[in-house]
């Protein structure tokens, strides 16, 4: 099955503009040029300034803004400056060289394009809104920063690696920690009693550590370790970086409390102190079968032919920043094989269902 050969040819078009995280620039003029030419205003918001990138989120409210969003990030993982794709029978494949740029112009570029066919077929087309993001790859910058409208109660990512008609409707949050343990410094040799080793501390507060799975729901990692300076001085320093995935907040919180009192006690076992500071990267969503997002892709697929079915996920996207604002918002597959790989693929058979389900969700 070959899609549109006008989607195939935006979603060529739109790789071959390099736009990683905080350089979203070149793919929002793109998009905002795409949608006026069909008639509709776009603006671009203030995320730059969480960013610290050179773009905003870009925002199409369409008949008003209605109460849900159809939604994409324009960040690539990495650079695609250069990508050679290479068209085979049944998918498009970068050379290998580069990533194609499935994550997701892919998502971009199908419902850019099942707007343009829900205009070209007179359709008359929900109030809604488009929300494309910045920095989704790294912070959630763009998500988090967003500020919906009071009317908006659901939305659609068009973000998720699996292959459309799979969707997250549930995944875990995490918090990423920072501890300095300070201790004092002195001479290892001539004068050990007269310091205060951080090592040491840190390495009595981490004995309790809940390192790995904790429970089915659950993980913790201490994955960075900094400090010392050098072998015959005791390290007044370091500084140690990690993280809690949970599904709970509430249990995510208790884990993290545990952790500070646990680094206090060995501080203060041994005459040192400790700064911590840590931040949800994302919070945890669990959306019921319920739901009207959920109801309403259940009934997407019903209309397309194609199995619907919600899934777990351990990561995050910027359907965890919506979910957080109280926008239910579920993370759509949109078949980006290997994503992230410079062996990333999409079928052609999803990339034309991507735009089906989008074109579904604006006009149906
Ligand atoms: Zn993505």
């Amino acid at each position: 099955m070959t899609p549109d050969k006008e989607l195939t040819d935006l979603f060529l078009e739109m790789i071959k503009i390099d736009a990683t995280s905080g350089k979203e620039l070149p793919v929002a003029q793109f998009i905002m040029d795409y949608v006026k030419a069909l008639g509709f205003e776009a603006y671009m918001d203030g995320a730059a300034e969480r960013s610290e990138g050179n773009s905003g989120n870009v925002i199409v409210p369409i008949n008003g803004g209605g109460d849900f969003l159809l939604m994409a990030h324009m960040d690539t993982p990495s650079s695609t400056k250069g990508v050679k794709p290479q068209l085979l029978e049944d998918r498009i494949t970068s050379d290998g060289t580069t990533i194609l740029g499935v994550d997701d112009r892919g998502g971009v570029s199908a419902i850019l394009y099942a707007l343009k066919r829900a205009v070209n077929d007179k359709k008359q087309i929900h109030p809604c809104t488009l929300l494309f993001t910045v920095c989704e790859e790294t912070t959630l910058a763009g998500s988090i920063y967003y500020k919906p409208t009071p009317e908006m109660k659901y939305g659609f990512a068009f973000d998720s690696h699996m292959t459309p008609g799979k969707f997250v409707n549930e995944t875990c949050g995490a918090i990423a920690f920072k501890i300095t343990v300070l201790g004092k410094a002195s001479h290892a040799g001539i004068s050990p009693e007269k310091g205060v080793n951080a090592i040491q501390i840190a390495t009595k507060a981490m004995t309790t550590f809940p390192f790995g799975r904790i429970d089915e729901k659950t993980t913790a990692s201490i994955s960075i370790i900094n400090g010392g300076t050098a072998t015959n001085v005791v390290p007044d320093r370091i500084v140690i970086e990690g993280e809690i995935r949970t599904e709970q907040q509430a249990q995510g919180e208790e884990i993290m409390a545990k952790v500070i009192q646990d680094f206090e006690a060995a501080a203060a076992h041994f005459g040192g102190k400790i700064a911590c500071s840590y931040i949800w990267d994302f919070t945890p969503y669990q959306i019921s079968p319920e739901a009207i997002p959920y109801l309403r892709i259940l009934d997407v697929g019903e209309k397309l032919g194609i199995e619907i079915t919600g899934f777990k996920s351990m990561g995050g996207s910027d359907a965890n920043s919506m979910n957080d604002k109280g926008v239910q918002t579920i993370n759509l597959g949109v078949g980006a094989q290997n994503p992230h790989g410079t062996n990333e693929f999409i079928l052609y058979k999803d990339m034309q269902t991507n735009c089906d389900i989008a074109y579904t969700l604006l006009t149906d």
